[in-house]
């Protein structure tokens, strides 16, 4: 009868057995021979930093550049956080005692403004292991959902399982917001789930060795837990804070009353009251004031205007259009836009309040019939009219793309 090499269970105690040439294995060996790898693959690292790509910050800005559209100011500041950090982890052991403390960061901007997008690139500039999670699924240990500790195992998994390579990496937390405490008094609104994910994610942010369950979930005993110290992981924060302004607003309007209020407040540019965010606006919005602190580099992303979005379809390194350029020429067709398109896709997005997100698509949307037809057509040339684009884009319901 068949029966596992390894612990000798028959075919019928156990779900699965798998032959091989002369044994058999099942499910449950596999398992723990594949946490034994883990627990072995923990202890070994291939990391250093010779593998960091470490720019200069205008470097770092020129790179960031080539990928993301617009948001300055947020390039700059992430690019000299990015640089100070991996100093920081550099820095050799020396007798002054002035030690040079993390820098978090925190990106506040409207959703599909370029928020994931700057702290993927920036990970991929650095060639450090890199993870988005989303601090919705988090709750308080002992609720449903997952554990905080499960944030990093993706880190981890990206690493594949060098646990000291994951140790150097950026988590990229997003929807920071979501775990905010809601309402501004906390002895009156006391929202105490939000509020405990938000002291668990402290642990993680100020740096400490948290066990992490190397195949994510809710923790349970048989898995083994893989130790990772977060004392040098970058985590950058993002998320909409949406009504933030109005917090904005009202600590502007209580800071300029008084001497020299009115010249102070027509400097004011009330479009875009986010670019003056400040630390005090997310305790107000909800976020506790050790969160806060252990976030130290606070900046904004601008929304994206017409001029913005009509750059993001052809500009960036891997813009859109040239990856349909691509698709097509591997298949031998010379594939190109007609005057007048790019901007109608631009306006479609504006009009149904898409933003960057949506650019995509109305692309798919456009594209799709030439993408099924043209390389069984024998066509050398394709060129997509703007008529081309209104007639593709007619016939589905606009809703559709927005749910997308
Ligand atoms: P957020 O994290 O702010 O919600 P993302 O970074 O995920 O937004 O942006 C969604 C998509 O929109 C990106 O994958 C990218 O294609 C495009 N995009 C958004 N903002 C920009 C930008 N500033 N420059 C280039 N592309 C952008």
């Amino acid at each position: 009868m068949d029966k596992c090499s390894f612990c000798g269970r028959t075919k019928k105690e156990v779900s699965i057995l798998i032959a091989g040439l002369e044994g058999h294995i099942c499910d449950h060996c596999i398992e723990q021979a594949y946490s034994i790898m883990n627990e072995e693959l923990g202890t070994k690292s291939s990391f250093s930093f010779d593998m960091v790509n470490l720019l200069k910050p205008a470097e770092i800005k020129n790179f960031l550049d080539q990928y993301v559209i617009g948001q300055d100011m947020a390039k700059k500041i992430i690019s000299v956080a990015v640089y100070n950090h991996y100093k920081r982890l550099m820095q050799k052991p020396d007798s002054d005692d002035i030690e040079i403390e993390k820098s978090n960061i925190i990106l506040v901007g409207e959703t599909g403004t370029g928020k994931t997008l700057l702290a993927r690139t920036v990970a991929r500039m650095l060639n450090v292991p890199f993870t988005i999670v989303d601090a919705t699924v988090l709750t308080e240990a002992g609720y449903v959902g997952e554990d905080i500790e499960s944030l990093l195992t993706r880190l981890l998994q990206n690493a594949d399982y060098d646990v000291k390579a994951a140790e150097k990496g950026i988590v990229f937390i997003d929807e920071l917001d979501k775990i905010a405490r809601k309402g501004d008094n906390p002895s009156i609104t006391r929202d105490v789930s939000g509020e405990g994910v938000q002291q668990g994610l402290l642990k993680l942010l100020e740096g400490s060795i948290v066990n992490v369950p190397p195949q994510g979930g809710r923790k349970h005993p048989e898995q083994k837990m893989i130790p990772v110290n977060t004392k040098n992981i970058l985590f950058i924060c993002g998320g909409a804070f949406e009504g933030i302004e109005k917090k904005i607003a009202q600590r502007l309007n209580t800071q300029v009353v008084g001497f020299g209020a009115s010249k102070h407040r027509s400097r004011i540019d009330k479009d875009n009251l986010l670019q003056y965010i400040a630390p005090q606006d997310l305790r107000a919005y909800g976020l506790i004031p050790e969160i806060i602190g252990r976030l130290p580099v606070l900046t904004h992303l601008n929304p994206l205007d017409r001029k913005a979005l009509r750059a993001i379809l052809s500009e960036p390194k891997n813009a859109l259009v040239k990856q349909y350029v691509k698709l097509f020429k591997m298949d031998g067709i010379d594939l190109s836009f007609g005057e007048g398109v790019l901007d109608f896709i631009v306006d479609k997005a504006i009009e149904f309040k898409l933003g960057a997100r949506g650019l995509r698509s109305i692309c798919e949307t456009i594209m799709l019939d030439a993408m099924f037809e043209s390389p069984s057509s024998g066509t050398k040339e394709l060129v997509i009219t703007t008529d081309y684009a209104v007639r593709k884009l007619e016939r589905i319901d606009m809703k559709v793309l927005r749910a997308s």
